[in-house]
């Protein structure tokens, strides 16, 4: 006997950006028994996952394979493998997680030049253009979707401009991917790194990536400059890429047929990543995109109709994270707490100056479904109403519904004008 008793976790509604509720089937696949990682029946789950994930990055991309480890470690493994100390990066920050490429990219030495936006606000893209003129950066590293402010950067300028400029463009899509259109060729995007516990609705432990010939070239010049100096020298090339874990040369050869061995392959995770993205494939990435903005719109009538405001610039608003003002006199971990004890809601606070300010509810993946919406905004009602603000009472919730009626008559009438 021990004192430990059987695991039994809550069954929380999740709306923060990430992570996110799991899509039962992603569970279930979890508990496939586990594979040999060069058992052919295994590799042949790694290349659908590869051919999968070149359609869920909008991609011709010969290279679309998972990092193990967390979105981050994604992130740092395209940077590592291509910055060699001295190299000129250009960031701009508008949220927390553009400091996070800086620190990213200043550990593996470049030279960083950063660029920054009040927060709550996206770039003109001509800021960012005038900037890679001016500095002439090898790299220019951005966020997507900034979770932390739900902001989302228009990327087209920027991809044009740094590939005239010949600039590796690098793009952290962590908390876009699967959830909001990303073409990835479309936009001239040289390496993009995405999440999995996001908008993919899959356990955090996985960060999918792609990258283009540009980028391999870097990664063989220099995985080549490594075998030839090790031959007749010990010591390493000053341009060999750092990390060993992290090393795309190296991944890119297990995930190729060669099947070089580098790490043991976590199967589990492998196994969620296929059934997720089987998930996206099945329900289509139109229609998802589409469901997604659909509960946005469905959730910001009822945060309005309540008598709340948005934050931040509502033009470059990220359709999967909504963040709400907290009003004057309510303290914003108490409404929190209330939700997850009370109604068993997760809903998120900010990081660093909006911290305390506002809210962020996620509408990611699995978890953005009607019935969480019409959840979150009663129970926030409530909530509200118990601590004193003054919210138009059963407003929200019928302003959501009327979302969801006025879109099933859209699409009655879309199917009878293309059934007549
Ligand atoms: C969540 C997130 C990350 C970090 O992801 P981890 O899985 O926690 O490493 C990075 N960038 C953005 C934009 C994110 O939203």
């Amino acid at each position: 006997m021990t004192k430990y008793k059987d695991l039994n976790v809550p069954h929380r509604t999740i709306m923060t950006p990430g992570p996110v509720e799991v899509d039962p089937r992603v569970l279930r696949a979890m508990a496939t028994p586990i594979l040999g990682q060069f058992d052919p029946a295994f590799t042949n789950i790694m290349n659908e996952t590869m051919e999968m994930l070149r359609s869920l990055f909008q991609t011709e991309n010969k290279w679309a394979y998972p990092i193990d480890g967390t979105s981050r470690s994604g992130i740092e493994a395209v940077l590592c493998s291509i910055i060699t100390p001295g190299d000129r990066v250009l960031v701009p920050i508008f949220g927390r997680f553009g400091y996070l490429l800086t620190e990213i990219c200043q550990r593996y030495g470049a030279e960083v030049t950063t660029l920054e936006a009040p927060w709550g606000e996206v770039f003109d893209p001509e800021v960012i253009i005038n900037k890679i003129h001016e500095v002439s950066p090898k790299i220019v590293a951005i966020v997507h979707a900034e979770t932390s402010t739900g902001c989302m950067q228009p990327l087209k300028e920027i991809g044009e401009a740094c590939r005239n400029a010949d600039v590796l463009l690098i793009v952290d899509a962590v908390a876009s991917i699967g959830g909001v259109d990303l073409k990835v060729d479309e936009l001239k995007l040289d390496a993009v790194i995405g999440g999995t516990q996001k908008c993919l609705s899959i356990p955090s432990g996985l960060a999918p990536i792609t990258y283009n010939h540009r980028i391999e070239e870097i990664l063989l010049k220099r995985k080549s400059i490594e075998l030839g100096l090790r031959s007749f020298q010990s010591e390493p090339s000053n341009d060999r890429i750092i990390s060993n874990y992290f090393d795309l040369a190296q991944l890119q050869d297990y995930w190729s047929p060669v099947r070089l061995n580098h790490h043991t392959e976590a199967t589990s995770m492998q196994y969620a990543l296929r059934e997720g993205l089987r998930i996206v494939l099945e329900e289509g990435l139109e229609n998802r995109f589409a469901r997604h903005k659909l509960n946005e719109r469905a959730l910001v009538a009822g945060i309005k109709a309540m008598g709340l405001h948005l934050f931040g610039d509502e033009k470059h608003k990220l359709p999967v994270v909504t963040c709400i003002e907290v009003p004057n006199g309510i303290d914003s971990d108490e409404v929190r707490s209330m939700l997850l004890e009370d109604f068993e809601i997760e809903i998120a606070s900010s990081f660093g100056p909006l911290h305390g300010k506002i809210w962020r509810i996620g509408t990611m993946g699995y978890s953005s479904r009607k019935k969480n919406i019409l959840h979150v905004l009663a129970a926030l009602e409530a909530t509200l109403i118990r601590k004193g603000f003054n919210v138009n009472k059963g407003e929200s919730v019928q302003a959501a519904m009327n979302v969801y009626d006025e879109n099933k008559q859209q699409q009655n009438i879309e199917t009878v004008v293309i059934g007549s």
